[in-house]
């Protein structure tokens, strides 16, 4: 099982200005001053081994949108910006694509009116959902004044599927089973199972005062997972600060909550869209320490997800 980040940002898409790719390019500069490179290989193993990654690259600017590969069809989660590059990454596909939505909010759907593969004749497009509405989302999105074409325009078979919490599911050859997360209007996270391995999908979820219970229901639904894709959008300040109650959580329960449940690896997700590739290096760093002050013994594997990471497990 394989899974591919397209979009990792919350709230909001946020792209990258001219003076950060200008305060990139300065970086690298003084970073390379009087080294002598012989040729393009030893320029890019500088590049990879030597610049740190807000430097070299970035985190990316497109909201929600992971893929899980390993299945019989392509399974996505979320429907946010990051779908279109999913889409134009598959020039004339043909097959079954399965959608779960985590909830409603625009940056988890936004993305669905620019998938190309929903205009190819042939295509079906099953999207999977816990909230009422779920079409409703969909058809109003794409209704007047907001977008040109309308929902049934698009040429492939779009089907909606309302599911529930306490059904365990199969589809695309995965086991698929939900749980209710706190968030303005609820939010749902899901656990995929093949084969032993697993992978859980939990974006926009704040975990309060009772996440510090060794009872507490969510910590079940993410044991011993071997991946934990997790709603990091805001530093501890920001969780207990003006921000709480806005429906988000922080590194730092991530970590307490993946190493009370032997998570394998967990993945910082969502991120504020008003952080800077800077500080999400710091972010990570600072994750890390946590864990190590947290547990010496823990092997908990820490990412920081970006449009285009990929994690096999
Ligand atoms: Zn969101
Ligand atoms: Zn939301």
């Amino acid at each position: 099982m394989r899974v591919h980040f397209w979009g990792t940002r919350g709230s909001l898409p946020a792209s990258l200005k001219a003076s950060q790719v200008r305060a990139k390019v300065i970086g690298a500069l003084r970073a390379a001053q009087g080294k002598v490179f012989g040729d393009e290989h030893a320029l890019a193993a500088f590049v990879d081994r030597e610049l740190p990654f807000s430097i070299r690259g970035s985190y990316g600017g497109n909201s929600s949108c992971i893929e899980i590969r390993g299945g019989e069809d392509y399974v996505i989660c979320d429907a946010g910006t990051g779908l279109r590059d999913f889409g134009n990454s598959l020039p004339g596909a043909r097959g079954v694509f399965h959608i779960f939505l985590s909830h409603l909010h625009w940056d988890h759907i936004q993305g669905f009116p620019f998938f190309t593969p929903a205009y190819i004749p042939g295509n079906r497009i099953k999207i999977y959902g816990f909230h009422p509405g779920l079409e409703a989302a969909f058809a109003t999105q794409q209704s007047p004044p907001f977008f040109p074409i309308p929902l049934p325009a698009m040429r492939a078979e779009i089907s909606f599927h309302p599911l529930r919490v306490d059904e365990i599911y199969e589809f695309a050859g995965f086991q698929v089973r939900g749980a209710r997360q706190h968030h303005p209007g609820d939010s749902y996270g899901y656990r995929f199972t093949k084969n032993g391995r697993s992978v859980v999908y939990s974006t926009d979820s704040e975990h309060k005062k009772e996440a510090e219970c060794s009872n507490y229901a969510y910590l079940d639904f993410i044991r011993d997972t071997d991946l934990l894709i997790f709603d990091a959008q805001y530093t501890l300040l920001d969780a207990i600060g003006d921000k709480e109650d806005w429906g988000h959580s922080s590194n730092v329960i991530g970590v307490e909550m993946a190493v009370e449940a032997q998570v394998k690896r967990l993945c910082l997700f969502h991120h504020e869209h008003t952080y800077d590739d800077e500080t999400f290096d710091e972010l990570l760093a600072d994750t890390r320490t946590y864990l190590k002050i947290l547990s010496e013994t823990s092997a908990l594997e820490i990412y920081l997800a970006y449009d285009g990471l990929e994690i096999g497990i």
